[in-house]
């Protein structure tokens, strides 16, 4: 069986005070909970600061993005030690926002993915297609491409400690969602592939995330399908209310 997974992503939001309030807004309406993986990712000028909030609670704390290098001259960037010291036990990559904007490709996802295994923070790899690629269908080959580029080279044993998240870049903040059975199909041909790569066994121990405009009223019919495990919250992540909603899928 794989454990729920329930994610947000802050994105550019939130100063350091408003991050912490927000945190412990989340930690109080979220309880105790043990049967499903909650976390959060602010900022990384708020790790630190929302890591004291979470620390003891059910709410894991996660980055947004990474460097794959380790120390240096890369301004700007923040290396996985920096992240892990900070308290993060999880980092979001390649999310559609970095491949778009800051022109991240699937070599760079790759890289960053096999950094994280090896320093030991759990990764969590965005593949999605855009709105104009699936109108021409190839939204599987795109999804394809995103899971072989970003799995080169790493085992089966490693792949396992990975969390996809397919994001269909058309309902990203956009308030599309795509429809739970749209969803499902194509989270069982990203099992498949992953099938493929490894092994049925490696597939099924694989947790995969839906994301793309979750809110409190649909997660419940997303979480419903069997091969939904998760979502990745954008925009519904930022109230502490609608996120605890989320978490508490029926
Ligand atoms: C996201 O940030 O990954 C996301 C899916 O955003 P939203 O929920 O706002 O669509």
């Amino acid at each position: 069986m794989r454990k729920p997974f329930l994610a947000g992503n802050w994105k550019m939001n939130k100063t350091v005070d408003e991050a912490v309030e927000l945190a412990k807004e989340l930690v109080e309406n979220v309880g105790d909970v043990k049967d499903r993986d909650i976390l959060i990712c602010p900022t990384s000028l708020c790790l630190t600061e929302v890591a004291k909030i979470v620390k003891g609670t059910s709410v894991k704390l996660g980055a947004q993005n990474m460097s794959f290098e380790d120390s240096g001259a890369f301004t700007g960037e923040v290396s996985a030690d920096m992240l892990l010291a900070a308290g993060c036990d999880y980092v979001i990559i390649g999310h559609s926002e970095r491949r778009e904007y800051y022109h991240e490709d699937n070599e760079a996802v790759n890289k960053k993915a096999k950094k994280a295994l090896e320093k030991g923070i759990n990764a969590i790899v965005c593949v999605g297609e855009k709105l104009e690629e699936r109108e021409a269908g190839k939204a599987e080959s795109v999804v394809e491409d995103h899971l072989k580029g970003a799995f080169s080279g790493i085992s089966g044993e490693d792949a396992v400690k990975i969390t996809i998240a397919y994001e269909p870049v058309w309902a990203i903040g956009t308030g599309k969602t795509a429809t739970p059975e749209d969803a499902d199909n194509m989270h069982a041909f990203i099992r498949k592939t992953l099938a493929d790569i490894y092994d049925e066994a490696a597939a099924e121990k694989m947790r995969i995330q839906y994301g793309g405009s979750v809110k409190d009223s649909n997660v419940d019919e997303l979480m419903a399908r069997e091969n939904i495990d998760g979502a990745l919250v954008g925009g519904a992540s930022l109230k502490a209310d609608s996120f605890a909603r989320i978490v508490k899928f029926k």
